[in-house]
């Protein structure tokens, strides 16, 4: 439940009801905005019981928060977050662009993706170090070659850096040499993994999972800020339907749905979603006029000869293209392009 606070409430009177929750062993969550301050309490709502909270000095109403995610919820939290990245952000009025190639294949194929995508307007680089491949065959990723490469990158070009991680050891590794920890589809329900995350306090790219409600995905992110990290950014990535023509079907009324229940930032990833570079320009368009803070697009140097997802990569030009085009969608939608600035 939340208790939303009058406005001009003091702060003395904050502070007796956080107080009064603290002494029944439920937590307290300020959330201080402009107007009003709203009090979210997690815990066993009963032991509220009999306490007469909405008689108390400056408490405007009680809402019950129905939803399983509390912190991640808008009603915890009704202002838009902005989460901090190394030497940037996400968040309202910047539009993020994350580019760079699916996997950090070597160093000159990693620093040549950062040089380009830095000139064309990016402010994150991607690249993979520990690859969750459909087979196991397949190439698994430099593991932590790889992050150093990502690092080398970072300090050359000043971009924000992140990589996915897929287990503990990734992540302890992965916290030292970049910006922000990736959270694949494939692992958005590996609780164990969030739970790390959250502990380790870095930010975190929460993508959805290939086949989970926006509730599912909710809940996620709340196994994440529940270990008090608050640095999370979501992901639309695609899900998987009937339909073949594309690796996976786009869903965007995503973002509008995340908007209304939650304060986190999202961005989309059209990559992922179709497997055809061709059809990421447009979407990418179409996600940005959604509202979308941000996207994610595969680059590489020669995506025909790519170790994983050479079909749905950009080249350096077709990314350098896309960029000009999104300019006008980021313009109308509020936003400049954080890259730009
Ligand atoms: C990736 O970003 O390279 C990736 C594997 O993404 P997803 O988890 O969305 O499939
Ligand atoms: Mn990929």
């Amino acid at each position: 439940m939340i208790i939303i606070m009058k406005p001009g409430a003091s702060k003395e009177a904050v502070r007796h009801i956080t107080d009064l929750i603290e002494s029944k062993g439920l937590t307290a969550h300020l959330s201080e905005g402009t107007q009003v301050t709203i009090v979210g309490v997690v815990g066993d709502k009963t032991l509220l019981a009999n306490s007469n909270l909405e008689l108390a000095d400056g408490v405007d109403k009680i809402v019950p928060v129905t939803e399983s995610y509390k912190l991640v919820n808008k009603k915890f939290h009704p202002e838009p977050t902005t989460v901090q990245v190394g030497p940037t952000s996400v968040g309202p009025n910047t539009l993020t662009v994350m580019a760079g190639p699916c996997a950090v294949e070597s160093r000159e194929q990693l620093m040549e993706t950062a040089f380009a995508v830095k000139k064309a307007g990016a402010n994150f680089l991607r690249g993979g170090a520990y690859k969750p491949r459909t087979s196991p065959y397949a190439f698994q990723g430099l593991e932590e070659e790889g992050l150093k490469y990502m690092k080398e990158a970072r300090e050359a070009t000043g971009l924000a850096v992140i990589c996915e991680v897929t287990s503990q050891r990734a992540l302890e590794a992965a916290a030292k040499y970049v910006d922000m920890i990736q959270i694949g589809a494939r692992n958005m329900q590996n609780f164990e993994l969030l739970k790390e995350c959250g502990r380790a306090g870095i930010p975190v790219l929460l993508k959805r999972g290939l086949a989970a409600t926006i509730d599912e995905w909710l809940n996620a992110a709340e196994y994440i800020i529940s270990e008090g990290n608050h640095n999370i950014v979501l992901c639309e990535r695609g899900i998987r339907t009937y339909e073949t023509s594309t690796r996976n079907t786009l869903d965007l009324s995503a973002v509008p749905v995340i908007r209304q229940k939650s304060h986190l930032p999202i961005i989309v990833d059209p990559s992922h979603a179709t497997g055809v570079y061709s059809y990421v320009p447009p979407l990418a368009k179409a996600a940005v006029a959604a509202g979308a803070d941000g996207l994610m697009i595969e680059v590489h140097p020669c995506p025909e000869r790519a170790l994983s997802d050479g079909p749905q990569s950009l080249t350096f030009s077709n990314f350098d293209g896309l960029m000009a085009e999104l300019e006008p969608y980021a313009k109308l939608s509020g936003r400049t392009i954080a890259g730009k600035k």
